[in-house]
Order: structure tokens, then sequence, then C-alpha cells
């Protein structure tokens, strides 16, 4: 098995090296973003250990990159902030599971060893809340065994509410997250989205799914969540 750890902070890289070596492990270090994004994306690991904060090239900025070389190995992260935030953002660009700076390396190890049992990553292929389908694969949606046809911002935001259905999103986050731009309040472009994309989610269906709350954000609930 062989693993990638990227740590920029020197005792703790040469430390979990170390360890994880004697654990019986095949260890490459990488101490700054660049370079361990480059080996994560062209050498063959089998997970990778991600520090968060690095000079340069993030753990964000890494994670972004294997997920777009379309490398699947599980990805444990690091993080010393240990905000809620943080582990929601780093779960969403496709890490598999976190722990948080100072931690035991028995921790480690033993996260380590969960996530290479449960083997790669697998996205579910298909998202369901209430009787909406969204395929991931084929990028298809469908309701009610009706297929709808979504512009392609219109897929990644109704995917963004049905990842995170019965959550209210702020429009700071919709923007980031859909047009990966910063919030401008001068634009309109959310709500004109939003409101062509229940135009045809919800139109002509019962009940309602997407629903706007006034001053904060929209979310997707079904009756029974709200
Ligand atoms: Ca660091």
């Amino acid at each position: 098995m062989k693993l990638l750890v990227v740590e920029d902070e020197a005792k703790t890289g040469d430390y979990l090296r170390q360890g994880l070596t004697e654990a019986g492990f095949v260890v490459d270090l990488a101490r700054t973003g660049t370079d361990g994004a480059h080996l994560a994306t062209t050498d063959d690991y089998d997970l990778v250990v991600l520090d968060v904060m690095l000079p340069g090239l993030d753990g964000w900025g890494v994670m972004r990159r294997i997920r777009e070389a379309g490398r699947t190995m599980p990805v444990l992260f690091l993080t010393a902030r240990g905000q809620v935030d943080d582990r929601v953002k780093g779960l969403e660009l496709g890490a598999d599971d976190y722990l948080l700076k100072p931690f035991a390396f028995s921790e480690l190890l033993a996260r380590v060893r969960t996530l290479l049992r449960r083997g790669r990553a697998k996205e579910p292929e298909v998202l369901r809340v209430a009787d909406v389908e969204l395929d991931l694969m084929r990028r298809r949606v469908v309701r009610a065994g009706r297929r709808i046809d979504l512009t392609a911002k219109e897929f990644l935001l109704l995917e963004l509410l049905m990842r995170r259905h019965d959550e209210v999103l702020p429009r700071s986050l919709i923007a980031s997250q859909v047009w990966d731009m910063n919030f401008d309040s001068d634009t309109n472009v959310i709500e004109v989205a939003v409101r062509r994309l229940r135009a045809k989610i919800d139109e002509g269906f019962e009940p309602r799914l997407i629903h706007t709350v006034r001053g904060m954000g929209y979310v997707l609930q079904t009756p029974e969540e709200a």
C-alpha cells in the first residue's frame, strides 16, 4: 500500500512518514501543495494524507486537483482549525475523512486503515430527494418519471440543493459553488437561475420543493422535512 503525505511542517511530515513506514506502508512525503498535487495526480497512491494549511497551493486546492484529475483514492485531511465549515468544505470537495490537529498517531493510523478497507471513494451515481432523481453520470434529471432538461448551471444548482437538502443555502455559498464567483449583491444571476430552475422542477408537480427563505437564501425541502 502506497501513501502520500502532504505536509509542510518538517517535524510533522517526518513523524508521519516514519510512523506510517513503520506501520508497513510505502510513504512519499510532499512538503508543498504544488508537489503534493503533482505526485497525487501522476503517481499511483492508495491514500493521501493532506494537510489543509499549506503555503501557496493549500489543501483545498490540492484536493480539487486530485478529484479534477479523476483520482478517486481516499483522502484524509488534517485541519488545525477544526471548524465545521472546514470539515464541510473538505467533504464537499471529495475528502473522505478528517482529523483535527494535534492528533495521536494511533488515531491517524486507525483512520487510514479504515479508509483503505472501505476502498476507493465511490460517489453515489444518482441523488434522490422526494420524486426527483439526478443522475450524475448521465447528467440527467427526472421528476415523477418525467425527464427535465436543464442547462449546465441549473444542473449544478440543483445538484447543490439536493446534496444539501433541508439546509438553507445562502446566496454567497451558491455563488461560490455554482458560479465560482464572489457574491456581488448587485447581480441577480442567482435569483434568475433559481426562478428558472423552479419553473422546471416545481411547476406542474406536487409538492413544491425549492423554497426561498427571505433574507437568507434557498432551500430544497420536502414537506416532511419542513
Ligand atoms: Ca501546515
